[in-house]
């Protein structure tokens, strides 16, 4: 596959606070190394700003099945659960006045429904249940221009990781796609947009795993234009209070949003699927709070692909060390799941105790 631009090293600043804790191979020694440093990462990012402003937007409700969303925690009966897909959209601007826009999460939900696991859940259910568990609620070309900004101002794009996703329509490819564009390249709709992804995501897709294989649709990115990928290797500063931390487990090149804000500091990703996770000793989902305290274990993960699973743990505890408590209720702390757990009728046992809805700060200031 030729897809990998190399990136301009100078764009972004590396960020070395969990170097150690990233080399270290021994999981138990390795969660030591991320608690030792948290808090100094904590202060030096406060310490380098805020960005502008910070929104979220609802993309999709889909149904998810317990087990994964909730590990072997939840006594519900029902086999799934309700997520809620939300996009981010954050602003800032550099040192020489220029704005800059990052999307968190822009999932194309249309193509993302091709993803095999997805389809195959969509075949085997009845019409009439998908449609009330799974639906669309606005795309990302309108939410973006809801707020004011022009498809051409989105700078960068990125995702926790890359299951799911296609990115074809909004960054184009070199060559025609039978499927969406037969006769010509796929035309960008986010024409300066650069898609920033970690290599060993990347690299994940040209060799698939069997565990691997029912999230991501490969085919997307043989032919995605190379200019519009950016290639990271672990964590870096993109601008005031804006950083990719890497966070692997869950997939081998996750990342999480962390931002800076007026409430302090958030995280965002799918590690877990509703903030109580994080600090499941307050969460009144039946069964939660009970197996942690007889596993000792801190947090619940989103376990719906097993890759390296005591490295997602420890990602977790990296996203619950760096972040605030909430100012809403300080018994959960201010992560926001990317598909976050929502109230359902269909779900019995499943409600949230509490739920963010997304992050906001800032006021917006469309373009001069
Ligand atoms: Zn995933």
């Amino acid at each position: 596959m030729t897809m990998v631009a190399e990136p301009p090293v100078s764009t972004f600043r590396r960020i070395d606070h969990f170097d150690a804790a990233d080399a270290e191979t021994r999981p138990g020694r390795q969660l030591e190394l991320i608690r030792a440093a948290a808090e100094g990462f904590r202060t030096w990012f406060a310490g380098t700003g805020m960005p502008d402003w910070v929104g979220t937007f609802d993309l999709s409700t889909l149904p998810y099945p317990t087990r994964f969303g909730l590990f072997r925690a939840a006594l519900s009966p029902s086999p799934f659960l309700t997520l809620t897909h939300r996009l981010m959209v954050v602003r800032w601007h550099e040192p020489d006045g220029r704005p800059r826009t990052l999307l968190f999460e822009p999932t194309d939900v249309e193509l993302a429904k091709r993803t095999p696991y997805f389809a195959r859940l969509s075949d085997r259910t009845p019409d009439m249940l998908e449609r009330l568990l799974a639906q669309p609620r606005g795309d990302v070309p309108s939410h973006v221009r809801r707020i004011g900004l022009s498809l051409s101002d989105i700078d960068w794009i990125t995702f926790d990781h890359l299951h799911t996703q296609d990115v074809r329509r909004w960054i184009g490819t070199t060559e025609p796609a039978a499927d969406l564009s037969p006769r010509a390249p796929v035309e960008p709709l986010l024409p300066n947009a650069k898609l920033i992804v970690q290599r060993a995501e990347l690299e994940s897709l040209q060799n698939l795993h069997p565990l691997q294989l029912p999230w991501y649709q490969p085919h997307a990115y043989t032919d995605l234009r190379p200019d519009a990928v950016f290639a990271i290797e672990g964590s870096v500063l993109l601008g005031t209070g804006v950083a990719l931390l890497s966070t692997p487990g869950h997939t081998l090149g996750n990342h999480t949003l962390v931002l800076n804000t007026e409430t302090g500091i958030w995280a965002s990703s799918e590690n877990v699927i509703a903030t109580e996770c994080l600090t499941p000793e307050s969460s009144r989902i039946p069964g939660v709070a009970r197996w942690t305290r007889d596993w000792g274990q801190e947090i619940v993960l989103n376990a719906n692909t097993i890759e390296d699973t005591a490295r997602q743990y420890n990602s977790c505890v990296l996203e619950k060390s760096i972040v605030d408590r909430s100012r809403v209720d300080p018994r959960f702390v201010q992560f926001m799941p990317s598909s976050e757990l929502t109230r359902s009728a269909l779900s019995l046992g499943t409600s949230p105790t509490f739920t963010h809805s997304g992050i906001f700060h800032g006021v917006l200031t469309p373009r001069a």
